[in-house]
């Protein structure tokens, strides 16, 4: 597996070097809203470990890393109001999956009908 890069934007972001529209922290995440979003709720929750991808997650964070991480999606999804509605949660990985930031991120989009799945 690739080694991480300490310089990628959400490396930046967390360390604070670069702003963010903050929504959600703790010990395990750090949420903020989509520089580019694609929905009227658009945010990326990523963890604060040094993770590429959610394969790299999954295969070497904790189990507390792990449950942290989605017990942080459900708080944020309740706070934002989108829990009862809906939303829809992404992860893109490596090249086919488009990832384009390679720190482990889920996007958390809603707020509207989010529509088909992918397209073609
Ligand atoms: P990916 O394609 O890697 O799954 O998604 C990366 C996401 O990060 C994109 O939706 C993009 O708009 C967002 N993004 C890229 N740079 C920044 C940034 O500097 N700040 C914020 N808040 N989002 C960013």
């Amino acid at each position: 597996m690739a080694e991480y890069d300490d310089d990628n934007i959400f490396a930046k972001i967390l360390r604070g070097e670069i702003p963010c529209e903050k929504v959600y922290e703790d010990d395990y995440v750090l949420a903020f809203n989509d520089i580019d979003p694609k929905a009227p709720i658009h945010i990326l929750v990523i963890p604060k470990g040094k993770y590429i991808s959610i394969v790299d997650f999954g295969e070497n964070a904790s189990a507390l890393e792990i449950k942290g991480f989605f017990v942080a999606v459900s708080k944020i999804a309740k706070e934002k109001g989108i829990d009862e509605q809906g939303f829809r949660s992404i992860a893109n990985a490596g090249i086919n999956g488009g990832q384009e930031v390679p720190h482990f991120h889920l996007h958390l989009l809603g707020g509207k009908r989010i529509g088909a799945m992918v397209s073609n």
